[in-house]
């Protein structure tokens, strides 16, 4: 590699005044946690930039992952002078000659957020690009598409010298927005809800529902492996395993057939709630998308959603099934979702659930049922598991965004 360092772009980050520092420090332990088997390099921060200094590790692979972190705007490989003019004469024709190949363009952008140098940003372009036009033979500017772009950024201490800017994830550091409890199924929808809320810098735990022995140990494994996968791309995250065989058991006995699925509904979005308020969760995130099936009727949420307060953010509310698909592809959930196991909602799902359910019909069929107890034993019972990442690995999601 020609450089030495990454430059890092904040992007979205420079505009959230007093919370900065928590959001430079969440992208730093995330960037650290990504890079963990680079030994050698150093992380640099201060308000506008984070550089991450090689020190001989290397570059493209570091490249390839940092494009799966969030909180980052954009990133260039960069070499870094003193503001010595002739220092920097020196280091940009050095570089520009290792990267310069007979017949290419150029052209020279200048960023001065030193605004006192003595230079501006036109005169620098132009002593650079002579500088350059006088030492490479045949050298052609072209300021509309050029081969190379070479970037000069004067910063307060010190000058940095790039010729790519390569694309971030954009979004926010997981875990500068808070916590959400993210209701996960062993579908394909809930786990895309996931990442898309990490996205948005929301840390999450996982909650799952299941019935044993209705849902076997397969079923329960597939939603481990999809909170690994999440994991891979966060950092180790919860998953609350609620036992929830009883409570639809009376539900089947209790509530009329047509009312069953907004009833159960309305039973997890209560004890995720709970769960939620003793892990200090703020949110509660589904993969629902509108009108996908009775239970994601506006007319069923708008039932379902009764029972509490708490935001619950759907981050696939307009989505189709097909942009769901390729994102979760994307992050390499599909072939997870897809396994064939049963799942609990839909080995008690009855045969024709409400799609307008009335609030006050289901407020009505739940008045006869002592639920609280049973909830407080399924919140009781519950399984909580850290999932870690998997240790060699590091989920990207390429070009996604
Ligand atoms: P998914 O693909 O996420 O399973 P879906 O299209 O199958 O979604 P539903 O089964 O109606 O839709 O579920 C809607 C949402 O309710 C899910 O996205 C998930 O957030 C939550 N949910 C459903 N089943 C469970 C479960 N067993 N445990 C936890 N959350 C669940
Ligand atoms: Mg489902």
């Amino acid at each position: 590699m020609n450089y030495d360092r990454i430059l890092i772009r904040y992007g979205e980050l420079s505009t959230k005044g007093k919370n900065r520092k928590v959001f430079i420090h969440k992208l730093k332990r995330n960037i650290k946690r990504v890079l963990r088997n680079f030994e050698k390099i150093n992380i640099e921060a201060d308000r506008e930039r984070m550089f991450i200094l090689l020190n001989g590790e290397n570059g493209l692979e570091i490249i390839e992952l940092l494009k799966n972190v969030f909180g980052i705007q954009s990133f260039s490989p960069a070499i870094k002078t003193d503001k010595e003019l002739e220092n920097m004469k020196n280091a940009a024709l050095d570089l520009f000659k290792k990267i310069h190949q007979a017949g290419e363009t150029f052209k020279i952008t200048t960023k001065r957020s030193d605004k006192t140098y003595y230079l501006d940003t036109n005169e620098i372009n132009q002593i650079f690009g002579a500088h350059l036009l006088k030492n490479i033979p045949e050298l052609k500017v072209d300021v509309k598409k050029p081969d190379i772009n070479l970037q000069i950024e004067i910063r307060e201490k010190a000058v940095y010298f790039s010729c790519e800017n390569i694309p971030g994830a954009g979004g926010l550091p997981v875990g500068s927005s808070g916590k959400g409890m993210l209701m996960l199924s062993g579908g394909i929808d809930s786990p895309v809800a996931g990442f898309l809320s990490m996205k948005r810098g929301v840390e999450i735990e996982a909650v799952h529902f299941y019935s044993p022995p209705f849902t076997s140990e397969r079923s329960k494994q597939k939603v481990i492996d999809l909170t690994e996968k999440l994991a891979n791309i966060s950092g180790a995250v919860k998953l609350h395993i609620v036992p929830f065989t009883e409570i639809q058991q009376l539900i089947a006995k209790q509530v009329p057939e047509n009312y069953s699925m907004t009833t159960t509904r309305r039973l997890m979005l209560r004890i995720t709630d709970e769960i939620r308020r003793k892990n200090d969760g703020l949110a509660i995130i589904t993969g629902e998308s509108l009108g996908q099936v009775a239970s994601q009727t506006l007319e069923s949420m708008y039932a379902i959603n009764d029972v509490t307060n708490t935001p619950i953010l759907r981050p696939l509310i307009t989505m189709d099934k097909s942009e769901i698909i390729d994102i979760s592809r994307a992050i390499d959930t599909f072939e997870i979702s897809n396994r064939p196991y049963e799942d609990c909602c839909t080995v008690f799902v009855p045969a024709s659930p409400k799609t307008k359910p009335k609030k006050e019909k289901v407020q009505y069929f739940e008045s006869y049922i002592e639920f609280e107890p049973l909830i407080s034993k399924a919140v009781e019972n519950t399984e909580t598991i850290a999932i870690a990442p998997k240790a060699a690995e590091q989920d990207g999601f390429g070009d996604l965004f």
